[in-house]
């Protein structure tokens, strides 16, 4: 009696699993297409019965918060398909964790959804892309692989949406999670789980998403960023301060402008390991910022921290006590 595979949908959005080095510029840019990609790994057919989506082709410097919004809307419609086992999105790796974590955020379902891409292009002399897809395809078909929200998957390697960063700017080992390490690891065909995902949450996908700005504190800052993003509309504001959320004068004036304009301000820390926590007084302590109507934003990276507060902000408004609650877990 022949096995039913399982049915996994690979939704392609571009990176560098899809690029080729152009043959004027040198520079490598978009030339595969998804169904091109899964017809380069003949040993899919026996993992699973594949379908293939392609949402867009493009590097992942370009992505935005409103395609993943319409990525976010593809997946939760497979997800919802009883015949659709798991999902794969095959994506460039400069954003993918952020990626990753907006579709953590927005879609809802048990089944397996794997981020994975490739570090060298289809050119290279070892292009990662056809064993990273196989992997993904492995996974997301695995009943191994269940109950760890949207994840990464490179190097065979294993990382969760929320912790996951891309740390090494060329090498195919580059996503790692810090404190909390990998959720798992694939080998031969099999999921080895090492790890658990403790928390998830789950924020409806808005219609409209706001602006809300990432800014950087730098030793020697004068505020001048912050107060041209309030004055330009921003309705949040992300900014990464120094050691455990720390800023200088000049940006904390400029951020009490932000909240004289009820605009919602989150502090995360640029610092790699750690949460954003209330210890130093003073203009731009932690402590102070989080005693005039700042929101810690814990140990979530200052990019996802942005994508929490826009969908935050689209689902709650400027609500200090509702937004504060999202960054406290
Ligand atoms: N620049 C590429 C991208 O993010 C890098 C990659 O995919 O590895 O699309």
């Amino acid at each position: 009696m022949k096995l039913e595979l399982p049915r996994i949908a690979v939704v392609s959005t571009g990176g560098t699993i899809a690029e080729k080095t152009d043959s004027h510029t040198g520079g490598a840019v978009p030339a595969v297409s998804g169904k091109e990609l899964v017809a380069a790994v003949p040993g899919l057919a026996v993992v699973a019965e594949i379908s293939v989506h392609q949402l867009c082709n493009i590097d992942s410097s370009q992505m935005s918060p409103q395609i993943w919004a319409e990525l976010s809307q593809k997946v939760n419609e497979l997800l919802a398909d009883k015949d659709v086992d798991g999902v794969v999105v095959t994506h460039g790796t400069d954003t993918m964790a952020e990626g990753a974590y907006f579709l953590d955020l927005t879609t809802r379902s048990n089944k397996p959804v794997v981020f994975t891409g490739a570090m060298n292009d289809a050119s290279s002399a070892d292009p990662d892309g056809p064993g990273n897809l196989m992997n993904a395809v492995i996974q997301a078909a695995s009943a191994d692989a269940r109950n760890w929200g949207v994840t990464v998957t490179l190097n065979r390697y294993i990382n969760s949406a929320r912790t996951v960063r891309k740390t090494q700017t060329t090498n195919m080992q580059t996503f790692m999670s810090g404190e909390k390490g990998y959720l798992g690891y694939i080998s031969g065909k099999k999921i080895y789980r090492i790890n658990e995902r403790v928390h998830r949450r789950h924020l409806p996908l808005p219609a409209k998403l706001p602006k809300v700005v990432y800014i950087s504190m730098y030793a020697g800052a004068d505020g001048s960023l912050v107060r041209h993003a309030v004055d330009s509309g921003a309705k949040g504001l992300v900014i990464d301060g120094v050691g455990a959320g720390n800023v200088n004068k000049d940006v904390y004036e400029a951020i009490k402008y932000g909240l004289s304009k009820k605009v919602a301000v989150v502090i995360s820390s640029s610092v790699y390991f750690g949460s954003v926590e209330p210890i130093y007084g003073g203009p731009g302590g932690g402590k102070t910022l989080s005693d005039n109507g700042c929101i810690l934003a814990g140990n979530l990276k200052g990019h996802k921290a942005r994508l929490l507060l826009i969908l935050g902000l689209a689902n709650y408004g400027n609500d200090y006590e509702k937004l504060k609650e999202l960054f406290a877990k």
